[in-house]
């Protein structure tokens, strides 16, 4: 009886979904669950998940080769995405609907990524000890004036590599390097922990300014913990570089994986996260900002303020990445 129930269970969910579509995904925020859900009521497609870093799903792509189950891959980065594609692991995807829906300096031009949302990595500062007028780019950070005072994680980090890898594309090496040993000669203690450790360190008092993504500041302002509420509101948000290039930005996004079997699926997927109800749940849920230009911003972006972002090419982040770490290497930032 308890088998024959099973099997009739089982019968059921193979004739509830009209497909599947396998994610290997880097990305670690609950906006996605909501979302994916949401494609699969909408669709009847089937979204099965594995999460890990970028990186071990790369390796993992190129160990299982043809023979894998992954349809789509989604990073926090373009650096990644860019590594994917170098090493084959990404197909070329032509859609009216993600090129309509994405700016094309947001996804690779042959189509073998595709950038779903765009995060600043901005200045945070304690509103104590600093006026937002000290403040002006991520250059005058090294200045003699912030000896002791500026915090930021590890060089090992995607997020500062792909900044210092914009450094590179708009500068040359000479102009990264001068700026990576700037701010390793200012850090207040040695680089550990992640963005949100930064933040706060600041609304500890052991340092004045720190280099984060923007989302986690409105992650820490809409916490449970009211610890974690109380860090958010010791620091402001500035947007550098607003005079020149503008303030870099990196993407989250997918490509289709090249021995993808769910191809079709995975295409409607990838043009579903970049529909504006998708979009709006990313910035609603996340703090992130919308890729795709037709969607509003959530209240707490527009709190946050209109800037000017940097228009560079994510590929090049991704293009410059193993110069901007050996950089660092080469500055003793660890
Ligand atoms: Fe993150």
């Amino acid at each position: 009886m308890k088998l024959l129930l099973s099997i009739l269970l089982w019968i059921v969910s193979l004739t509830t979904f009209a497909g599947e579509v396998n994610v290997y995904t880097h990305r670690h925020y609950d906006a996605d669950k909501q979302l994916f859900a949401q494609f699969e009521r909408e669709t009847g497609i089937k979204v099965n998940v594995v999460k890990a870093k970028a990186d071990e799903l790369i390796s993992r792509l190129e160990l299982e080769g043809a023979d894998t189950p992954a349809d789509v891959l989604i990073t926090v980065d373009a650096g990644r995405l860019v590594r994917a594609q170098e090493k084959n692991l990404l197909q070329a995807v032509s859609s009216k609907i993600l090129d309509a829906n994405i700016p094309s300096h947001l996804r690779d031009e042959s189509g073998h990524w595709f950038g779903l949302t765009t995060r600043a990595r901005v200045i945070v500062y304690s509103k104590d000890r600093v006026k937002s007028e000290e403040l002006s780019t991520y250059e005058a950070l090294i200045g003699e004036k912030w000896k002791n005072r500026v915090v930021i994680r590890s060089s090992a980090n995607i997020y500062n590599q792909s900044l210092l890898a914009s450094f590179i594309a708009h500068g040359g090496k000479d102009t990264a390097m001068t700026w990576a040993e700037g701010i390793v000669r200012n850090f207040a203690r040695k680089p550990k922990g992640n963005d949100r450790d930064q933040v706060k360190a600041i609304a500890a008092g052991e340092a004045d300014v720190a280099i984060v993504n923007t989302y986690y500041i409105g992650l820490l302002a809409n916490d449970p913990d009211e610890n974690n509420r109380k860090v958010a509101e010791a620091v402001g948000i500035f947007f550098p570089n607003q005079a020149g290039r503008g303030t870099h930005i990196n993407i989250s996004g997918a490509g289709v994986v090249k021995h993808a079997k769910n191809q079709d699926e995975a295409i409607k997927l990838l043009e579903f996260l970049s529909s504006e109800t998708a979009q709006e749940t990313f910035a609603e849920a996340n703090y992130e900002y919308p890729v795709n230009p037709s969607v509003a911003w959530s209240s707490q972006l527009k709190a946050w303020g209109e800037f000017k972002a940097d228009d560079l090419h994510v590929s090049e982040l991704g293009k410059h990445n193993a110069q901007a770490v050996m950089v660092f290497d080469i500055a003793g930032w660890r």
